[in-house]
């Protein structure tokens, strides 16, 4: 979970009649805050709590905890028997998979069972042994997920699907058409940093969203993505990571080595249309690094990327457009 900071600008602007509703929920283990403008507060109202219920709704379907979605049944047992599911997972998945395949595996759903090994949100973590990753990397191998006629089966024993790299950037497009549905033409969607801002912000102008700076305090930013029906995803070393011996680990696995990516990239954000591609993008470029990625980003829908790089302690950021 990364946080992106809201610019406020305080001038009441010209959309002062507008009615706002802001709905909170934990969900996809995020804090998920989404605030829509209407003409109504009714409106307002009803499509925010569309929202939530969209996300929630996507939860039970993506989730690896609950026992009930597609992925958890998945996990339980398409090593054994092929898994039925839903049209929408089947779509999630193939599209998923293809990216795993533009990214040559950098990006791989099937991280888990080093997700599991790595364990960085246990109360102790430790480091495990050379052992134990190459047990875990054995399993992890997208091209070894078979989708066949709404069924999902695995190659191999022990494999298992993650889409904490994907699930929050997939709800925040889905959220996205939901609202457009109830009329809304601006809002902010907000899954734990991960931003679609749509329409126009409070002032009328498009939305200011900070990136956090890795280096300093919460709340203190080192870029600012304007964005209008746009997309920012960050991907990042700095919030989820345990230290050892004077060495982080954090929780951007490299599906080749099975060690945490350890580039010189401390934050990866990405703008663009699709919040399901920069999600998926954030993690592939944090764990590809820039050079590799600069060779292949024509395969691939986005607009920019900043990173933020620890050159031997010394940080630095950096810009990319696409073109
Ligand atoms: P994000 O915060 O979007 O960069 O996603 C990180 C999450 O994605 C991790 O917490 C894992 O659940 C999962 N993940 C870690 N490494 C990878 C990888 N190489 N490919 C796909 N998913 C990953
Ligand atoms: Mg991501």
């Amino acid at each position: 979970m990364l946080i992106l900071l809201l610019i406020a600008t305080s001038f009441p602007g010209c959309r002062e009649k507008e009615k706002k509703a802001t709905e909170t929920a934990m969900c996809l283990d995020t804090i998920v805050t989404v605030t829509c403008y209407a003409d109504t507060q009714e409106k307002a109202d009803k499509a925010a709590k569309a929202a939530i219920s969209e996300v929630q709704r996507i939860e039970l379907l993506l989730s690896a905890y609950i026992e009930t979605s597609d992925i958890y049944q998945i996990n339980q047992n398409a090593a054994t028997t092929p898994v039925k599911v839903s049209d929408e997972t089947v779509s999630v998945l193939s599209k998923a998979l293809d990216f795993c395949e533009k990214t040559s595996g950098a990006f791989d759903i099937t991280i888990k069972p080093l997700v599991e090994l790595w364990n960085i949100k246990a109360e102790n973590p430790q480091v495990p042994t050379d052992e134990q990753i190459g047990a875990a990397r054995d399993k992890v191998d997208y091209k070894s997920v078979v989708i066949e006629d709404g069924y999902v089966r695995f190659l191999k024993e022990g494999m298992k699907i993650d889409l904490g790299g994907a699930a929050k950037g997939y709800a925040a497009d889905k959220v996205f058409e939901v609202l457009k549905k109830h009329g809304i033409k601006n809002a902010l969607i907000d899954l734990g940093g991960n931003i679609y801002a749509m329409g126009r912000s409070e002032s009328d102008a498009p939305w200011k969203i900070g990136l956090q700076d890795p280096d300093k305090e919460r709340g203190e930013h080192f870029y600012v993505m304007e964005l209008s029906d746009k997309t920012c995803v960050t991907s990042g070393s700095y919030e989820r990571y345990f230290e050892k011996d004077g060495k982080i680990y954090h929780h951007i696995i490299d599906p080749e080595t099975g060690y945490p990516a350890d580039g010189n990239l401390l934050s990866v954000s990405v703008s663009g249309d699709s919040s399901f591609e920069a999600d998926m993008l954030s993690t592939a470029i944090f764990v590809m690094g820039t050079e590799e990625f600069e060779k292949i980003k024509s395969n691939f829908n986005y607009d920019k990327y900043v990173v933020v790089t620890n050159n031997n302690g010394t940080s630095n950021h950096a810009v990319y457009e696409k073109q």
